[in-house]
Formats: structure tokens, sequence, C-alpha cells
């Protein structure tokens, strides 16, 4: 993208038509003509670093303002509406999927997942995906109080606000490819060690209950990514599922300077709504920062994230986007 202004006007057409005498022997040229001719009529490129890191972590602190986002309550609700309307005004197309789920215990719950549509018929599709709920009870292994709800911070609010970001910048600037940006619902409701357990709830929908047109060639979920002190390893289902996914995101961290923080090796293996992805063919992996003492405490709160953090994963999303084909 960044040699679109470099390619002069009469250069470009010199180009075409020597392109025009050799495509019919061969092929290939043909896909670099129509890349040529995008070159020279469209769009100016994006600038380099066009993901604002801390106009997304505005974002976070609204969610955090709500409070708790648990299923069947008010700030649940009211995080609803909020990113249904401010989606609405930066999407080119808004799917919300609503439905009732019945838990273990019996009762009704009403879900909904947000779908924000940007080149909704392109072909050529990336899903980016995060859940907007958050888990009613501390019962991670550093918690002493079971019973309070967690704040999630880093645990459903860093993602939503990360994608927030990247849909921003989409609406400054259109991808050149498709893109869906998926807000789950229910990922973090109930058991993780039950079968099906209130969890993934979200992203079990979506699997089930796709969205018209082509299907992404990938996923990428972004989960627990906002820690001051953020180290991204390679998940364990990601790099079983999908290996070719998590080369694929490394390798835009390094493009951008983020190898530091995206450490080229594996750590931990999560079950996440990637694997509910993975389980209806859709090439998932799983970006998150799982080394976080607060996980699924009462003290996953604002000052243990950071907007920096925010910004280094929103560069790495947006450098998959602008750069995929190129
Ligand atoms: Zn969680």
């Amino acid at each position: 993208m960044a040699a679109r202004p470099a390619v002069a006007k009469p250069e470009a057409t010199r180009l075409r038509v020597i392109i025009r005498a050799m495509r019919s022997r061969f092929p290939m040229i043909a896909a670099l003509a129509f890349g040529l001719g995008a070159c020279s009529h469209g769009a100016p490129p994006p600038p380099a670093h066009e993901f604002d890191g801390t106009a997304a972590f505005e974002y976070l602190k609204t969610e955090m303002g709500f409070g708790p986002r648990i299923l069947g309550t008010k700030p649940h609700e009211q995080m609803a509406q909020w990113l249904d309307s401010l989606l609405r005004r930066r999407a080119d197309t808004l799917v919300v999927q609503a439905w009732t789920h019945v838990t273990a215990k019996g009762d009704s719950l009403r879900l909904r997942n947000f779908i924000a549509r940007f080149n909704p018929t392109a072909t050529t599709r990336v899903l980016f995906l995060a859940h907007w709920d958050t888990r009613p009870h501390s019962d991670g292994p550093n918690s002493k109080n079971p019973k309070a709800p967690v704040p999630g911070a880093n645990d459903g609010a860093s993602g939503v606000a990360m994608l927030l970001g990247v849909a921003d910048a989409l609406k400054r600037h259109p991808p050149a490819i498709g893109v869906d940006l998926l807000f789950d619902d229910g990922e973090d409701y109930g058991d993780f060690n039950q079968e099906p357990g209130d969890v993934l709830i979200g992203s079990r929908y979506y699997a089930a209950h796709p969205v018209p047109g082509a299907r992404p060639k990938y996923a990428v979920l972004f989960d627990m990514v906002a820690d001051k002190d953020l180290q991204i390893y390679q998940e364990g289902n990601s790099l079983t599922g999908a290996p070719e996914i998590v080369s694929l995101v490394w390798a835009a961290a390094r493009k951008v300077g983020h190898q530091d923080v995206f450490i080229d090796a594996p750590k931990h293996t999560l079950t996440d709504d990637h694997v509910e992805l993975q389980k209806v063919g859709i090439k998932a992996i799983d970006v998150v920062d799982f080394d976080y003492p607060p996980w699924h405490t009462p003290e996953d709160t604002i000052d243990k994230v950071s907007a920096a953090s925010v910004q280094t994963v929103g560069d790495v999303a947006m450098a998959l986007i602008r750069l995929d084909g190129t």
C-alpha cells in the first residue's frame, strides 16, 4: 500500500500497454495489471500508523463505566445498545443476531452477536472477533472472592475496544478486502469444564448461523489484549487447527515492529471462541495474553491495562487487513 503514490500515472499507463500484450500468455500478469489499475485510480493510502490506541482506550473506559456486562443485567443491555448505535454509524452493514439461550439451570437469557461488515460483497474476507460479555463469578485460580463479578477490563473490554478502533480506521479508509468484525455474546457465562457449559455461546451460534456471502478465509480472535505487561505467545489450539494463520499473524507483527510482544513460541492451550469456529472449518486462531494474574478475579480492573497495549495489537490487526495479498 505504501508504494501507491510512488507509481506515476504515465509510467503506469505504459506498463499497462506492455502487460496487455503479455496477458494472454501469462495469466499471472493479468492479476498484476488489475493491481496497477487500482493504484492509479484508487483513494490515497491510509497513514502508516492509522490505528488510534488512545481513542480505542476511551472505548474501554466507556465499557467499564457500564459495570460488569453480565448476561441478563442492565449493564449488558446498555452495552448492547451502545455497540449497536456505534457500529451502525461505522460499518457498511450491521448484522445483529438475537436469540434466547436456555442455560443448564433452565434460565432463559437474551443474547446478541453484532457483526459489523465492511466491503460486504468482497469475496476475499477476513473475520476478527472478540467477546463483549463479562463473567458473573470470579472463580479464577487467584481469586479471593469467588462470588464477586469480574469487572472485565482485560477479559471482555480490551478485545471490543481494539475491534472498535479497527472499525474507526476502516470507516476512515475502507478496506480493499472484505472485513467482518464479530462482537460475540455469552463467551464467559458458565462452566468451562461442562459440555456444553453455557460458555462460547455466541461463537457457537455464529458458527451455526453463517452470514450471507463469502466465508472468511481465516479468523482471528482477540481476547485479553490490553495487559500493561503484554506478551502474546502462540496458543496451542491455534497451532494445531490453523498453523498457517499463526505464521501469518506473527509475520504481520514483525512487519510493524511488534515482534517483542508477539513472541515466536507456544505456551498455553485454551478453550476459547476460536475452537467453535474451527469446528465448522474456519481457520481460526486466538491472539491472547494468558499470563495475566487478575484473570477471573475482581482485580481485572482498568489500572491493569493500557492504551499502549491496545495500540500494539491494533497495529497488527490493521497490518493484516492492509497487507493482505500484497
Ligand atoms: Zn474469561
